[in-house]
């Protein structure tokens, strides 16, 4: 078993990395909770159900269903599901166990944040990207027709059992978005993780039950160290988003429809890699071996339709700058990062262009 401790100012708590981890469920549960309510998807449910009803151990517990896909991440959702937990009885003392991808994991955490003021949570992520991302770090939240992600509050979890059995069901287009943020880790923070995407790729590909867990655990071992030394992003856990700046701008032009978030980053890492090259001293050599390992994990979706130059608006004028200034944090060698503000437009332009092109 790996275990990856976050320590925030509210909670301690550990992101749990083992094959059937989704077995210590009842074990993770405080005696003083009440009633278990599970927040997951119809598809998650059939698949892996039976498995969490045997790991709650007989526990008293209801199943609520949520609608998945981004255009359901709504609060509206939110206020249902409280809506339902007031009618079954819930109180102070129920737990919420999120159980599903980053979109329950996401919202499930919200409704545990705000239901009477917020109850305690156990995440348990079912696909790649929430494994090594979303259900890390107590960042919950729903999307608002203005933009994603755009309310929520920070909840940290009691635990995070990630089990890789259960990506098995996973198809292997949404496997590869999640590895797309692994890749991610590696450039960021960890030139070994980068090596094993370099130089055995069939295995990762395969799904290769060690290198599998290799991978999650290495990047849940990042997500859990920067969301300690910076849960609310400031710089540290702004590196986090390498990639995401030009990514959310190509998910806003798509309206979430055409790509996956994964796939996303992944075009936006392109970007990041241009702009790393043009104004933080990354070598051409290194940039074309970077983009080549990310391009190696297969197509992705064309986005020859976009226009650049709305995608460039879109990336400076992000709903989440601060003070109107866009961050984008570049590399200027595997396993490093700088963070550039104020990057002139026609490169920023020219660098959409060549992520897309
Ligand atoms: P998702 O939640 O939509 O899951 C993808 C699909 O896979 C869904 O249809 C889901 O039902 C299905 N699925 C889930 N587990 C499965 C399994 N084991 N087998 C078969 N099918 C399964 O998408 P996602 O990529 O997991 O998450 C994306 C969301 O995560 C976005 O809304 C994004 O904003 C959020 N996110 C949050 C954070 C954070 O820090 N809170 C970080 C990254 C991403």
């Amino acid at each position: 078993m790996l275990a990856f401790r976050v320590e925030t100012a509210n909670r301690s708590y550990d992101a749990v990395v083992e094959r059937g981890a989704l077995r210590k469920l009842s074990a993770a549960i405080p005696d003083s909770a009440g009633v278990v309510f599970v927040v997951t998807t119809r598809d998650v449910w059939d698949l892996h159900g039976s498995k969490l009803v045997l790991a709650l151990d007989g526990r008293p517990h209801h199943v609520l269903y949520f609608v998945g896909g981004e255009p359901n991440k709504r609060i509206a959702h939110v206020e249902e599901m409280a809506e339902q937990m007031v009618e079954l009885g819930a109180d102070r003392s129920s737990l919420i166990v999120a159980f599903g991808g980053g979109i329950v994991t996401d919202l499930g955490g919200f409704l545990a944040a705000v239901f009477m003021r917020g109850i305690p949570l156990i995440q348990i992520p079912t696909t790649l990207l929430a494994q090594v991302d979303a259900a890390v770090g107590g960042k919950t939240g729903a999307n608002l027709a203005g933009g994603k992600n755009l309310i929520g509050s920070f909840h940290q979890p009691l635990t995070v059992l990630i089990d890789p059995d259960v990506l098995a069901t996973l198809s292997e287009r949404e496997y590869r978005a999640g590895l797309y943020e692994i890749i991610k880790c590696g450039i960021i923070r960890d030139r070994a993780l980068f090596s094993i995407f370099a130089l055995q790729r069939d295995e990762v590909l395969a799904r290769q039950p060690e290198i599998e867990e290799r991978i999650i655990a290495a990047a849940v071992r990042i997500k859990c160290e920067v969301v300690t030394a910076d849960e609310r992003e400031g710089d540290l856990r702004r590196i986090l988003n390498f990639g995401h700046t030009v990514g959310h701008a190509i998910e806003a032009a798509t309206k979430y429809a055409t790509l996956l978030h994964g796939e996303a980053v992944a075009y936006g890492m392109f970007a990041a890699i241009d702009l790393s090259r043009e104004v933080a001293g990354l070598t051409s050599e290194d940039a074309t071996e970077m983009r080549g390992v990310i391009e190696s994990y297969g197509a992705l979706p064309s986005l020859k339709a976009l226009n650049p130059q709305v995608l460039a608006d879109l990336t400076l004028h992000d709903k989440k700058t601060v003070k109107g200034k866009v961050h984008f944090v570049l590399t200027p060698k595997v396993g490093e990062t700088k963070i550039v503000s104020g990057v002139a437009e026609p490169l920023v332009l020219r660098a959409i262009e060549a992520a897309i092109g």
